[in-house]
C-alpha cells in the first residue's frame, strides 16, 4: 500500500515536474523581457547616469524637407542627435545623410524597406540590415553599429542576428515615446518630452512623417527649454559612455 502511494506520488511529481520542464523548454524566446536583454547589454532603452545628457533620436528619414529643418535647429542649439535611417530613403537623399554625419550627428540603421518586424526571418533581416549598411556607406563612407528595429519589435532571433553582424539594438525610453508619427499636435509632443525629461533619456521622434511639421515645431520649444534646464544633447554612442556602471556593450566605435 505504501509502495503504491509512493508510486502515485512519483507519478504526480513526474507529471508536474515534467509539465514544468516541457513548459520551460517551450517558452518562446519572445517572452524574454527588458531586464534580460538590458542586463546582458544587448538592447538599450536608456542609460542610467548622473550626468545631464539626453539623446534625441529621429527615425524613418531622411526627408528632403523635415530632416533639413531639424538639422538647422540642432545646429542652432549645438545639439547632437542620432538618425535611424531607412536604407531606400538614404539612396534617395545621400547628401542629407552625409550632412548629418558631417555636423557631428550619429547614423543608425533602421532597415532598408521598414517592413513589419514581428515575424521577420533571419535571412530577410540580414538582407534589410546589409542593404542599409551599404547605402549608408555609399553616402558617408562609414558603417554604423547601431540598429533600431522598425516598430521597436525585438525577439531573441532579431537581437542575436543583429549582434552576430556587429550591431547593437537601440530602442527608446518608455516615457519618451512622443508618438509624433500620429501627429498628436505640437503641444502633446512638447509636453511628453518636457514633463518626462530625465538624465540618460533616449527620446523617440521621427524626421519623416508625411505632411507633418509637428516634430520640427515641437523641437523649437523642446531644445531651448531643455538647454535652459542644463541638459546637453548627445549621440547614442556618446550617451552610452556616460553609463553609471561599467556596463559592457558591444563595441560602438566606428
Ligand atoms: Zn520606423
Amino acid at each position: 500500500m505504501k509502495k503504491k502511494i509512493t508510486l502515485i506520488l512519483l507519478a504526480v511529481f513526474i507529471f508536474l515536474y515534467g509539465g514544468t520542464v516541457t513548459e520551460a523548454r517551450s517558452v518562446p524566446s519572445a517572452t524574454k523581457g527588458r531586464d534580460y536583454y538590458e542586463e546582458r547589454g544587448e538592447i538599450v532603452w536608456e542609460v542610467p547616469t548622473q550626468s545631464k545628457v539626453i539623446a534625441l533620436t529621429f527615425d524613418d528619414g531622411p526627408d528632403a524637407h523635415t530632416t533639413v529643418q531639424i538639422l538647422d535647429l540642432l545646429k542652432q542649439y549645438e545639439a547632437k542627435a542620432t538618425f535611424f535611417v531607412v536604407g531606400n530613403r538614404v539612396e534617395k537623399h545621400p547628401d542629407i545623410v552625409a550632412r548629418e554625419l558631417s555636423e557631428g550627428h550619429e547614423i543608425g540603421n533602421h532597415s532598408y524597406t521598414h517592413p513589419p518586424f514581428q515575424n521577420i526571418n533571419s535571412s530577410r533581416l540580414v538582407n534589410e540590415l546589409n542593404k542599409t549598411q551599404d547605402a549608408i556607406f555609399q553616402a558617408t563612407g562609414i558603417r554604423t553599429v547601431l540598429f533600431r528595429p522598425p516598430g521597436g519589435s525585438y525577439n531573441e532571433s532579431i537581437v542575436r542576428t543583429s549582434k552576430d553582424i556587429g550591431m547593437l539594438t537601440v530602442l527608446w525610453s518608455w516615457h519618451q515615446d512622443t508618438l509624433d508619427w500620429r501627429k498628436p499636435g505640437v503641444n502633446r509632443i512638447v509636453k511628453k518630452v518636457l514633463d518626462n525629461a530625465h538624465n540618460g533619456d533616449i527620446v523617440l521622434m521621427h524626421d519623416f512623417v508625411p505632411t507633418s511639421t509637428q516634430t520640427v515645431e515641437a523641437l523649437r520649444v523642446i531644445l531651448p527649454e531643455l538647454q535652459k534646464r542644463g541638459y546637453s544633447f548627445v549621440t547614442v554612442s556618446e550617451l552610452l559612455s556616460y553609463h553609471d556602471k561599467s556596463h559592457k556593450f558591444i563595441e560602438v566605435n566606428h
